[in-house]
């Protein structure tokens, strides 16, 4: 008997590591773009409610229909133009596995999302980078030029775009979908709550266009709920990709009540953020760190050693997020907006 039979594992396996993060985190966790706030004590004990006359013995609704009304309740959709995942993680895997025909290319801009490369490679697509401009916008010539070679099966755009925390203009946007009829362009919404406007409605107007989004970020890490609304044809191939009963039944659960009864406990937080971010931003640009312009819950801030002034954070409590892999963020940290008392925390320990 030889060992474990590793060499099964399928060849862009040898190009990935698992995906980690440090497991004892730091006091004041800044690295992850979660919401620093807990859930008000009385969406706590709502939740404590309903969740305790859960038939935990059944599977959950294969088709998550509470949850899909109430979402598109609060999208202004169609509960027929919804997928949903167990976050948009999972939801960028399903789209990988569905719409992957060969050339199986998937295209966006760099840097962007991590899971893209990644879960493209892990479902034997290829990915393909188009640069952003020197200022972070999208290059639009440049993704013109990469859809007429590449004929890619997928585009990712994140507006705002993680980690550079800018949005696209919609002009820009819009380009790219009209030069691209033949794929499927993902809007990655992650982030709009803390920008304003949805595009969704660009979902009626465009074939080609699916939005995505997540309650991830807007107080719900943990729940693991993510979407994509795209046209009703695409939802029905995409289905059957989905893992069946993929969103267990307590999620399907907290997620609806709390939007159905209680939005605007997670609608005050992105409110609290916003204003902290501003908060965040300026206290830093008044210490000299360059910090791009934001419209998420993070920003990124300009370093000379991002090695050192992340190790010294991390020593004094304080854990940001680094991109070590990409040249392009060698000088750059990406800092989610904490509590006041975090950013405080954050203030005190920056190495002057
Ligand atoms: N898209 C973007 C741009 C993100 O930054 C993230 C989270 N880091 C996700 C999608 C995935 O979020 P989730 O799986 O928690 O919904």
């Amino acid at each position: 008997m030889s060992g474990p039979p590793t060499h099964l594992a399928s060849a862009p396996l040898a190009l990935l590591s698992p995906y980690r993060t440090k497991p004892d985190p730091a006091p004041v966790k800044l690295d992850a773009n979660e919401s620093p706030w807990a859930l008000p004590d009385a969406a706590r004990r709502r939740l404590a409610e309903v969740l305790a006359e859960v038939p935990l013995h059944r599977y959950p609704d294969l088709l998550a229909r509470d949850l899909k009304a109430a979402l598109a309740e609060r999208l202004g959709a169609k509960t027929e133009q919804l997928v949903l995942g167990v976050g948009s993680d999972e939801v960028i895997g399903v789209l990988m596995s569905a719409f992957g025909r060969a050339p199986g290319r998937v295209l966006y801009p760099a840097p962007s999302f991590v899971m893209y490369p990644i879960t493209a490679r892990v479902s034997g697509l290829e990915p393909v980078e188009v640069p952003l401009a020197e200022d972070w916008s999208l290059d639009v010539d440049a993704m013109k030029a990469a859809i007429a070679e590449a004929r890619p099966n997928l585009i990712f755009l994140a507006t705002p775009n993680n980690p550079t925390g800018n949005r696209f203009a919609p002009d820009a946007l819009e380009a790219v979908v009209r030069a691209a009829p033949e794929s499927l362009v993902v809007i990655d919404e992650a982030y709009v709550a803390f920008a304003g406007e949805s595009l969704g409605p660009w979902v009626e107007r465009y074939p080609n266009v699916g939005v995505m989004g997540t309650l991830s970020k807007v107080g719900l890490a943990g729940l693991r709920v993510g979407w994509i609304r795209m046209h009703p044809a695409l939802v029905d191939e995409a289905e059957k990709a989905r893992p069946p009963y993929n969103l267990n039944a307590y999620a399907q659960v907290a997620a609806t009540t709390l939007l159905r009864e209680m939005p605007d406990a997670l609608d005050a937080q992105v409110a609290r953020i916003v204003a902290e971010r501003d908060r965040l931003q300026g206290a830093l640009e008044g210490r000299g760190v360059a910090v791009s312009p934001s419209e998420a819950n993070f920003v990124l801030a300009r370093v000379d050693d991002a090695a050192a002034v992340h190790a010294h954070l991390l020593a004094n409590g304080v854990q940001v997020r680094r991109f070590a892999g990409d040249p392009r963020l060698a000088h750059h940290l990406r800092i989610t907006v904490g509590t006041p008392a975090e950013t405080d925390a954050l203030l005190a320990a920056w190495p002057t």
